[in-house]
């Protein structure tokens, strides 16, 4: 019995020593996570598959040369795979990969495919049944859910919000009730109206920013939907990519869905009214008292 067990091994340990070979040999492609502002972010597999690489696909061109040089890599010979070409470029990877190529695929920060360009390449990949793997690293949803102070479980990535008013409150009306800490990506020049948004449709909850992730600036803003966006208005310029996170639904947060309307819509008025003109504006809007409304304003300004 033990004997034949131990020729089983054998044979098991040489027919995966043939696998082991034909992965060597056979083409594949690789998806290689990037850093997402820190240079040294990037894993030691990740520098020796973009060394050894045939051929790197990659999102532009320049930037993925600026850090193949970083890290002293040469000689690479890269292709642009973007939002904008990814069926072709798909289907040059694929040719590639079916000719016995090592190929790698990079987007310009963090991980392929998240809130960037890969899923058409890898969904002809694994149409075509050809070896993909990927090498993890830097993300930024992920990265701020671990800052952010908010339940770290479930939580929810929703990447970009559509950049219309009105396309975007459509959106974050389905996400309203869901019981997940909510993760979104965010341009710096749209946060304040996404702020101001989230506010209106999701009401007052516990929410955080996080800009300039694993950069020298790295600013991460623990709040509530109010407070952030009374701090995003003030700013005249806010720098930096940013991910914005919401505390998930619950039932107690929309017992304060009229406060929370009201506030939204004093925030909305102070965008282009002095806080007398904001109460008068609001009052007539809501049948409020202005005098109430005008102590708010002072407590939001706080
Ligand atoms: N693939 C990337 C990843 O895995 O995180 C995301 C790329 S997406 C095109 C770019 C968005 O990610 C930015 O607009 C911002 O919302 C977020 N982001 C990327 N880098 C960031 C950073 N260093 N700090 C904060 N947010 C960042």
């Amino acid at each position: 019995m033990i004997g034949r067990m131990m020729r089983n091994s054998v044979k098991n340990s040489k027919k995966q020593s043939t696998l082991a070979k034909t992965a060597r040999t056979d083409g594949s492609l690789t998806l290689v996570a990037t850093p997402i502002g820190n240079a040294s972010d990037i894993s030691l597999r990740a520098l020796d598959t973009l060394r050894t690489a045939d051929l790197i696909f990659c999102e532009d061109t320049r930037q993925t040369q600026k850090l193949l040089m970083m890290h002293g890599i040469t000689g690479k010979k890269l292709v642009a795979a973007h939002a904008h070409n990814e069926s072709h470029a798909a289907s040059k990877i694929l040719a590639e990969v079916e000719a016995g190529k090592q190929v790698a695929y990079a987007s310009d920060a963090g991980l392929p495919l998240i809130s960037d360009p890969g899923e058409t390449i890898m969904q002809v990949m694994i149409d075509a049944g050809a070896s993909v793997t990927s090498i993890p690293g830097a993300n930024a949803a992920l990265t701020a859910l671990q800052l952010s102070g908010l339940p770290p479980l479930p939580f929810y990535f929703a990447g970009f919000l559509p950049p219309k008013t009105k396309a975007r409150c459509d959106a974050l009306k389905l996400l309203e009730k869901i019981p997940a800490t909510l993760i979104f990506y965010e341009a710096p020049h749209r946060l304040s109206e996404t702020l101001g948004d989230m506010l209106h449709v999701l009401g007052d909850r516990k929410a955080a920013t996080a800009r300039e992730l694993t950069k020298m600036h790295e600013e991460i803003q623990r709040g509530t939907l109010a407070t952030l966006f009374a701090d995003a208005e003030k700013q005249e310029r806010i720098r930096g990519e940013c991910v914005i996170l919401v505390a998930p639904y619950s039932p107690e947060t929309e017992q304060h869905d009229d406060a929370d309307e009201t506030d939204a819509l004093l925030l909305q008025a102070l965008k282009t009214l002095s806080p007398r003109d904001a109460a008068f504006d609001v009052a007539a809007k809501t049948g409020q008292q202005r005098r109430a409304l005008y102590q708010r304003i002072l407590e939001l300004k706080k």
